[in-house]
């Protein structure tokens, strides 16, 4: 089956062979490779073969191939690099920290103390606040 892909894509690009990787796994829908901007050793992306930016357009059982792929490159860092964390990531839009328009999962080894800032303190919502945003989602779903 024919996937969408954008010419100016960087990871269309790497799918296509086009553009250099460390590749890491690959199947009919999905490919891994190492990010070349990495957080901490062993950084990885697992990447749609498709170029769909977002979770709301890309289809269902691409998403869950992605997810499958990045669940097996998490598990192969958790073996061979003992992390003391592991932190699975997807980006969608600028201000969620999206840089690249096509969709993708973070694998993200983590050690204390590193410095990578995901992390946020929680503290208690309006609960009346919380009910009514549950009640738009819901008729949404
Ligand atoms: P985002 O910010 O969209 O969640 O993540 C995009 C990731 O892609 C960044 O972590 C960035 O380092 C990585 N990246 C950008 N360009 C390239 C590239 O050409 N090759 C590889 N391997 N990773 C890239
Ligand atoms: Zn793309």
């Amino acid at each position: 089956m024919s996937h969408p892909t954008d010419a100016d894509c960087v990871f269309c690009k790497i799918v296509a062979g086009k553009l250099p990787c460390f590749k890491l796994l690959e199947d009919e829908s999905t490919l891994a490779f190492m990010d070349i901007n990495p957080v901490n050793p062993g950084h990885a992306l697992a990447v749609a073969k498709g170029h769909w930016p977002t979770v709301d357009v890309i289809p269902a059982d691409m998403l869950a191939a992605v997810a499958r792929t990045a669940q097996q490159v998490a598990k192969a860092a958790m073996k061979v690099l003992a992390p003391e964390g592991m932190n699975l990531v997807q980006a969608n839009g600028s201000a969620a920290g999206q840089s690249v328009p096509h969709l993708h999962i973070h694998v993200m080894p983590r050690r204390v103390g590193d410095d990578v800032s995901l992390n946020w303190t929680p503290a208690p919502g309006d609960m009346k606040a919380i009910e009514a945003v549950a009640d738009k989602l819901r008729a949404a779903l």
